[in-house]
């Protein structure tokens, strides 16, 4: 399928990160199928279909205060005004009669605003004197008043296909009265780690042995998404595993992530492997940590074969894989990463040519955001990826940071 264009990184036909991804997302399509689910299934969830407001939010005028609702043609411009007060409107409990002239409401926050009424005066300003309030001049034609159809009007779009559905989203949606919404089918990826010295957590470490920590980062990112996962263990370097691995994951899954196995080495049977069963590109990418990748097609399902270094996986997931997923998902638009200029605090030396994700701890110290280096940057220490909070980004033409220079945080974690 996809193939690379001839990027031309620093003379060693490396691609860039950039060009790297919109190859991704251009050869991928969302995929077909929606559910109805109840509302806080939806959690998570993309919206398949936009979600129409069947009526105006709030449903009828309100007081946005505890005060006292009045016509204000009846106040004076200067001096207090003095209004009768006919009765209090609660909220679930509205005033049923009609304001009349040089009359008040007693109105609490949230209560519909009484027929006749046009504004709100807050109740602090205002003095009482048996069934008299007295008003003081300088209010205003519709102050305090929240008004129908202001937060929604009805037969608008309350939000629109392709919204991934966080806590305010639901929210919304019960807002509306609406019990169950349309969301797309979860997307299905099956993830599997390669390697002989690959050992699952409840065997022994033998000699030359590591545990697989890949398969749980991914598992952590992928649940996260909303992805429905298919964790498929460990698969030796050994080709007949390997082409029952890629034909079960290919048929069960939308997606197929693999960890380990894409760099050029001789006992990484798995290039071959893909090669042979699908339609694979292997990329040299112009990235650190992370350098090698495969992506392409094994029978219907997509397939991203990550470098085997456990935070070479967490970075290629999370430049490349994430929004890949997304776009599968029907998330659109795609959210954009959001980068805060920081102040570096740490010296490092940079060969150009790579675009560079440091693990790093964002900070604000008066009133200045700050980034320093979390931990051993080596690609198979995850412990500083658990200690950091960010990626500090070096671009591929930066050649070394100084202390006090401005560099780019991506932060780890959103609210929301
Ligand atoms: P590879 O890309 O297969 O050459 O692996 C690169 C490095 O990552 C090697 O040191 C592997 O032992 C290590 N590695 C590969 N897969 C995993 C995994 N699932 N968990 C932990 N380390 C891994
Ligand atoms: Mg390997």
């Amino acid at each position: 399928m996809t193939q690379p264009s001839s990027g031309d990184n620093a003379g060693r036909n490396f691609l860039s990160v950039a060009d790297a991804r919109g190859l991704v997302l251009d050869a991928l399509a969302t995929i077909e199928g929606w559910e109805c689910v109840a509302v806080r299934a939806a959690l998570d969830r993309v919206l398949a279909r936009d979600l129409i407001a069947p009526f105006n939010v709030p449903a009828y005028d309100n007081s946005a205060m505890d005060g006292y609702a009045v016509r204000s043609a009846d106040l004076a411009n200067a001096g207090d005004t003095a209004l009768t007060l006919v009765g209090t409107a609660f909220a679930g409990h509205p005033f049923s009669g009609t304001l009349g002239a040089a009359q008040a409401v007693r109105i609490m926050t949230g209560a519909e605003i009484p027929y006749g009424a046009d504004a709100v005066v807050m109740q602090e300003v205002v003095r009482c004197e048996h069934d008299q309030v007295h008003i003081p001049a300088g209010q205003k034609k519709g102050q305090n008043l929240r008004s129908a159809g202001e937060d929604l009007a009805v037969g608008s779009i309350a939000l629109a296909a392709g919204t991934r559905c966080g806590p305010a989203e639901l929210g919304l949606i019960a807002s509306l009265g609406l019990g169950e919404v349309f969301v797309r089918h979860r997307l299905r990826v099956a993830f599997f780690s390669t390697g002989d010295e690959i050992a699952s957590i409840g065997q022994p470490l033998a000699a030359g042995q590591v545990y697989d920590s890949n398969r749980y980062t991914l598992f952590g990112v992928l649940y996260r998404l909303g992805c429905e996962v298919l964790d498929m263990g460990v698969v030796a370097d050994e080709p007949a595993a390997l082409e029952a691995a890629f034909r079960d994951a290919s048929n069960a899954a939308d997606v197929i992530i693999t960890s380990g196995g894409v760099s050029v080495g001789e006992a990484d049977f798995i290039r071959d492997m893909m090669a042979r069963m699908g339609e694979v590109s292997f990329w040299k990418l112009a990235i650190k940590p992370g350098r090698p990748m495969a992506f392409g097609r094994i029978g219907n399902a997509v397939l991203f074969g990550l470098p085997g270094n456990p935070v070479a996986v967490m970075v290629t997931f999370y430049q490349f894989v994430q929004d890949a997923l997304l776009k599968m998902m029907g998330v659109s638009p795609l959210p954009q990463a959001v980068l805060f200029p920081a102040r570096a605090d740490f010296s490092l030396r940079k060969r150009p040519g790579r675009i560079e994700y440091l693990r790093c701890r964002l900070v604000r110290e008066a009133g200045e955001l700050t980034v320093s280096i979390a931990g051993a940057q080596g690609s198979g220490v995850l412990r500083s990826m658990s200690e950091a909070n960010c990626f500090v980004v070096l671009p591929e033409d930066c050649s070394a940071v100084q202390p006090g220079d401005t560099v780019l945080a991506q932060p780890f974690n959103g609210l929301v």
